[in-house]
């Protein structure tokens, strides 16, 4: 996470630019990290550290154009997320290339990765009926009340390294339709493709000062979640990152949303269907190299299901492991040297725990690519829950499978984990699937569906361990995060009402 500087002979690269008031500009920091290509460890560009100056500035612009935007009329703000939505589909494969050559993902999952993203902005376009208040005539003799759901003001975002168009896209859309200014901090691995957009938003029509960005790491954020400015902070990242980020956020006054780390199981029923089933655990397990938030990383097989476990193994070992821009890659690299470095140290500990390590991927050869961050599918049976593999979120295509006789013992097994991000199960039955929807303890339940990452009418909502503060990302939920309830209690006179005296009471009448 720390910068690292630059050599004199990167001078020539491209370097990214802050967002503040409006302008695109140089940082003056003397930190500065390379933005590399994980499949083939090109520098493609480089990051700065912003200054506590330059964070200072970014949330001060944000704060003088609160007043003039949050009075911008509703239909003003509609009609710039109608044309960012527009652009994003324009612009959507020159980012996804962007995205793929700076986090590794595949070209077909970096569009579904600004897809998703761009179902945010799409409803962002609904503002207006979300952000509808409530009206109650006649509360009292001639007494309305009514409910206004006004922006908070100046919003900060800070968002990881695996989803750079989806997961800002989760966040500075809904703040900035809702009335609120913002400052995202995008993931100093791979902020390429984030500022594409950050770009597409003010060709909107996004005015100066409403949306700001400024890059770096540990001390950006920190001075994010203690500004005066800032009002609320939304969190996306790592389990230790968002507690600290929360308690921080909290102790000076803000709110805070957090969504972490994961450990999401899967449950197969022997009466799945197994063809479809088998297909959803590889996908889930092994697409994007394993590094969503959502992926599959426990399969727990159910009785006769554990009869599966070679044709799971066998569907593994078809994946194409390659650079996410080839065609027909399933698998790219993971993101970083340091990452590729952390996966393989879990993986040797599961072997030394006495896991049995049924497919090997840590030495897969790409051909052209062998210097690329890849580590092949990898699959580890005879995991106890004891064992790190399976305490720890590994963020890369490495899945445990454990064996349990019934659904009662896998619901249990699921429950004693500390993370609640998402669960699976697979089965025919629709009373085993009703029985698993009200006793599983996880905020987001698949179904036959693997990676059960709601759309945006509804809210992202992770749970327990994966989540700290109770509003989620987009849909309802976040429209309530990004405003505050005023509640206004209302009486008119006219001049012919009647005079009733002095009322020294707490009732109205
Ligand atoms: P990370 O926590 O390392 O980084 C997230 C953000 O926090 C980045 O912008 C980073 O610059 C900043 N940061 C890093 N260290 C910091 C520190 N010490 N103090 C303050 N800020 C700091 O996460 P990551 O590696 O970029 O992303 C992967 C993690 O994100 C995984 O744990 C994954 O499960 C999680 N994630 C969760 C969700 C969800 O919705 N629950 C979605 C995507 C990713």
């Amino acid at each position: 996470m720390s910068a690292i500087p630059s050599t004199a002979s990167r001078a020539d690269l491209p370097t990214v630019k802050l967002l503040i008031d409006g302008e695109f500009v140089e940082s003056q920091s003397t930190e500065w990290r390379d933005i590399v290509n994980p499949a083939t460890q090109d520098v493609l560009a480089r990051v700065p550290f912003a200054t506590a100056a330059e964070v200072d500035a970014a949330i001060r612009a944000a704060h003088a154009a609160f007043a003039g935007w949050k009075n911008t009329p509703l239909g003003t703000r509609v009609r710039i997320m109608l044309k960012f939505q527009a652009l994003i589909r324009e612009h959507m494969p020159r980012i996804a290339k962007t995205l793929t050559a700076e986090q590794g993902k595949t070209l077909p999952d970096a569009e579904g990765d600004i897809f998703r993203g761009l179902e945010v902005v799409e409803h962002a376009c609904s503002i207006g009926t979300l952000q509808q208040g409530e009206f109650l005539e006649n509360v009292a003799g001639a007494v309305d009340t009514y409910t206004l759901r006004q922006p908070l003001g100046v919003c900060a975002g800070v968002t990881p390294f695996n989803f750079p168009a989806m997961i800002p896209l989760w966040m500075f859309p809904m703040a900035i339709v809702c009335g609120n200014t913002f400052v995202l901090k995008p993931s100093e691995q791979d902020p390429l493709s984030t500022m594409q957009l950050v770009e597409l938003a003010l060709e909107a029509g996004i005015p100066k000062g409403v949306l700001n960005v400024v890059h770096g790491g540990k001390d950006v954020v920190d001075a994010l979640c203690t500004h005066e400015h800032v009002k609320a902070i939304s969190f996306v990242g790592s389990t230790a990152v968002g507690t600290h980020v929360y308690r921080l956020g909290s102790e000076h006054g803000k709110r805070v949303q957090s969504m972490m780390g994961a450990k999401n199981h899967a449950v197969v029923l022997p009466d799945a269907n197994r063809e479809q089933t088998l297909n959803a655990l590889v996908g889930a397990g092994f697409g994007a190299a394993g590094q969503r938030c959502m992926a599959t990383s426990v399969v727990v097989l159910v009785g006769a299901s554990q009869q599966w476990l070679p044709e799971l193994i066998e569907k593994a070992k078809t994946l194409k492991v390659n650079a996410g821009h080839e065609p027909k890659t399933d698998v790219g690299p993971v993101v970083s040297r340091v990452a590729k470095q952390r996966i393989l140290g879990l993986i040797d500990a599961g072997v030394k725990e006495g896991a049995t390590l049924a497919l090997d991927g840590r030495h897969v050869k790409v051909p052209g690519y062998e210097d690329g961050n890849f580590i092949g599918p990898t699959v580890f049976t005879d995991v106890s829950t004891e064992m790190q593999v399976y305490k720890t979120e590994i963020f890369g295509p490495v899945l445990c499978v454990i064996a349990v006789p019934t659904l009662d013992d896998a619901i249990a097994l699921v429950n004693r984990n500390p993370m609640g991000n998402g669960v699976g199960l697979f089965t025919q039955s629709g009373a085993a699937a009703r029985k698993f929807q009200s006793e599983i303890d996880i905020g987001q339940v698949g179904i036959n569906i693997p990676i059960p990452v709601p759309v945006p009418y509804f809210s992202f909502t992770g749970s327990r361990g994966s989540k700290l503060g109770d509003l989620g990302p987009y849909g309802k939920q976040v429209v309530q995060f990004y405003t505050q309830t005023k509640t206004v209690t209302a009486r008119w006179f006219d001049d012919a009402t009647v005079n009733d005296g002095v009322n020294t009471t707490i009732s109205l009448r």
